[in-house]
């Protein structure tokens, strides 16, 4: 079945062109031209990504990311203008997982996109029951992508999640930003950096500051060092970035 992608941008050319480009990947678009009708169309066909421009008339994209994820996780890609660096950092904790610079190639686009349906088919496909036990009282239900502390359920975006489970599926192990783009995130870029801080914070904002290590200048680790006895990543160690 067609993975469905909602794109809410009021500039139709920019719309048009994003959707002739996802169709032809065979991917099933729907174009909201404002806000309203970018929350309404999301909670209406509950699309598998939402692809959302931060400039809106009437409702702004941060709004709109904050109202179509209260009822229901989805995945969404902010559009941003250049230097709108603010509304970035605030799009990120509003629920965002990725976002696209404008202007950006449709090939960019296409890429990110497959690359985050790629990684939430992955996490979807392991089919494992488990759960994680963490310090601090924290449980991760990885089947139902549910995360309680205490026993009580914490609210995570997906990509918060998929971050807590990245670095607890290696616990004692240092991460670095640009690995965890890679594993989290699925793609090779260094300049997302930032992002995966935007997250991390996220995190330790709702779960406690302790339950994310940093380790200055590396990166970051859930638990103690070397808790699992393994050496360093010796991929990260062959990486000659
Ligand atoms: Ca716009």
């Amino acid at each position: 079945m067609a993975r469905q992608i909602l794109v809410v941008e009021d500039e139709a050319l920019i719309a048009d062109a994003i959707a002739a480009r996802l169709r032809s990947e065979g991917y099933e678009v729907r174009v909201a031209g404002d806000g309203p009708t970018g929350v309404s169309y999301a909670s209406r066909f509950e699309p598998d990504l939402v692809i959302l421009d931060l400039m809106l008339p009437g409702l702004d994209g941060l709004e709109v990311c904050r109202q179509i994820q209260r009822d229901r996780h989805v995945p969404v890609m902010m559009l941003t203008a250049r230097d709108d660096e603010t509304d970035l950092v605030i799009g990120l904790a509003v629920g965002a997982d990725d976002y696209l610079t404008k202007p950006f190639s449709m090939r960019e686009l296409v890429a990110r996109v497959q690359a985050l349906l790629r990684r939430l088919d992955a996490l979807a496909g392991r089919t494992q029951s488990k759960t994680l036990h963490l310090d601090d009282g924290i449980e991760i239900d990885l089947d139902a992508r549910r995360v309680r502390q205490h026993g009580e359920v914490v609210h995570l975006t997906p990509t918060e999640f998929d971050l807590l489970v990245g670095l607890a599926d290696r616990p004692g192990r240092v991460l670095t930003r640009e690995r965890l783009l890679v594993d989290v995130w699925g793609y090779r870029d260094g300049s997302g950096a930032r992002t995966v801080d935007s997250h991390v914070r996220a995190l330790r904002r709702k779960l406690g500051d302790g339950v994310v290590r940093t380790v200055h200048g590396v990166g970051y680790a859930l638990g103690e060092p070397g808790t699992d006895g393994e050496p360093a990543d010796p991929a990260e160690a062959a990486d000659p970035s």
